[in-house]
């Protein structure tokens, strides 16, 4: 297998425009690595926050060092079909459609082969790696330069190469302009109601945070037949974009005197069964566990007692305190968080794809831009600027 050359949009400097750079050399795929084409990718919120270099750290090694920061991708979502497989790889052969994800399930560990838990120990995600596993080098270089990846994925560029253990083989007939936002936060969302929060039909359930996590969250809430679905967020004009998630009640907190929680207490009578916070703010992760009912509430499902549950999904800052009285504990309130809603990538994403070919899911309504891999610096600025839900890059136009 030879070396691979290709346009890949590089981030020379942290906060500025992606520049196109020509990747000399996209090497082959080593062990247990695929190496993919990418037709379709897209951009999140956690991309953005590692290009403004909110969060990121730095590794000092051969590849990571000031001079050459930061020579770092910022690329996650994807779509992308393999082109060729290094040693080891059985599961994947040329051809195959897979979704790459930033986090990976290598099927050895205590985590992949327990039930529930989805924090791999060897491809969790790692955001200060940026070299590949089996022998601790970068497959892409410019001019000689190593350039790192990022996340494992690095999927602004024609080609990328990807430890196999993070590719998702899924439905070749699945549509990859419109799948590949299932590699990050709207799985996150969904699977953080189905798969977390497990609301009943005819149920009743507050979404704090309309922006894409919630509004999957909504979704979730939607396919699992809630009935009341109330958006909790402090922006009104999020507000009009959720009645297409389900969401069918709106309260923003600005707009009362009380604590938020009181206000939900009241229009549900005593609380609601379920809630999922999306915002990443601590007040509003105190409000959605205080807002769910207590045991003292008398809510059956099929003749059996159905406790309320709090679900966190959104990334705090790192000094936030979570402060709540004990009693609300005591009381019989759940508080659980979640990492990628659960889904264990390789197991799960595939049957979250099915979901959309049976039109369980809807995903159209989450894709609100499309551009040329050429105008990728467009898919930043919708985002900074807060317009629309996701923006796919698309690698043919
Ligand atoms: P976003 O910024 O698009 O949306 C957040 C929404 O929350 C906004 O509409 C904002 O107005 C609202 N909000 C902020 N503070 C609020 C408050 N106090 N009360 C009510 N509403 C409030 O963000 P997003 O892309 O939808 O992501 C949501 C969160 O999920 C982020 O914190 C992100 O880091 C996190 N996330 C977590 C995981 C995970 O695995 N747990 C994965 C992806 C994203
Ligand atoms: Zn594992």
């Amino acid at each position: 297998m030879s070396s691979t050359a290709g346009l890949r949009r590089v981030a020379w400097e942290a906060g500025k425009p992606l520049v196109m750079e020509r990747v000399e050399d996209v090497a082959p795929p080593q062990t247990m690595e695929v190496r993919i084409k990418v037709k379709y990718t897209s951009l999140c919120h956690t991309g953005l926050y590692f290009w403004e270099a909110k969060g990121q750290t730095f590794v000092p090694s051969h590849i990571w060092s000031r001079s050459s920061w930061p020579s770092l991708h910022y690329d996650k979502l994807l779509h992308r079909i393999v082109e060729s497989v290094g040693e080891g790889v059985t599961d994947l052969k040329a051809g195959d459609h897979v979704l790459p994800v930033f986090t990976g399930e290598c099927g050895e560990c205590g985590h992949c082969k327990s039930e529930e838990s989805n924090m791999c120990d060897l491809l969790r995600i790692n955001t200060d790696r940026g070299v590949m596993l089996s022998d601790g080098k970068s497959r892409f270089s410019i001019k000689g330069t190593p350039i790192s990846n990022f996340l494992g994925t690095s999927t602004f560029s024609e080609f990328t190469v990807v430890h196999s253990g993070c590719l998702v083989k899924i439905n070749p007939l699945a549509p990859l302009d419109k799948v590949c936002i299932l590699g990050c936060g709207i799985s996150t969302g969904l699977g953080a109601t189905l798969n977390v929060a497990k609301p009943k039909k005819g149920s009743t359930v507050a979404v704090f945070g309309l922006g894409a996590v919630g509004l999957a969250a909504a979704e979730g809430a939607r396919i699992a037949g809630a009935s009341r679905i109330i958006g909790v967020d402090l922006n009104p004009s999020m507000f009009e974009e959720a009645k297409k998630f389900g969401v069918n009640e709106f309260v923003n907190p600005k707009e009362h005197d009380r604590p938020v929680q009181e206000v939900i207490a009241e229009i549900t009578n005593g609380g609601v069964d379920r809630s999922i916070e999306c915002t990443g703010n601590v007040n509003a992760m105190i409000s959605a566990f205080e807002c769910v009912h207590d045991g003292l509430i008398t809510r059956f499902w099929k003749g059996k007692w159905d406790g309320g549950v709090a679900v966190l999904v959104g990334v705090p800052n790192k000094e936030a305190v979570f402060m709540t009285k004990p009693i609300n504990i005591l009381n019989e309130r759940t508080l659980k968080g979640t990492f990628f809603g659960n889904y264990k990538p390789r197991t799960d994403l595939p049957s979250v794809v099915d979901m959309y070919m049976s039109k369980k899911l809807q995903l159209k309504k989450f894709i609100t831009h499309k551009v040329p891999f050429s105008e990728i610096n467009k898919a930043f600025d919708y985002m900074l600027n807060g317009e629309g839900l996701r923006c796919i890059i698309s690698m043919e136009d």
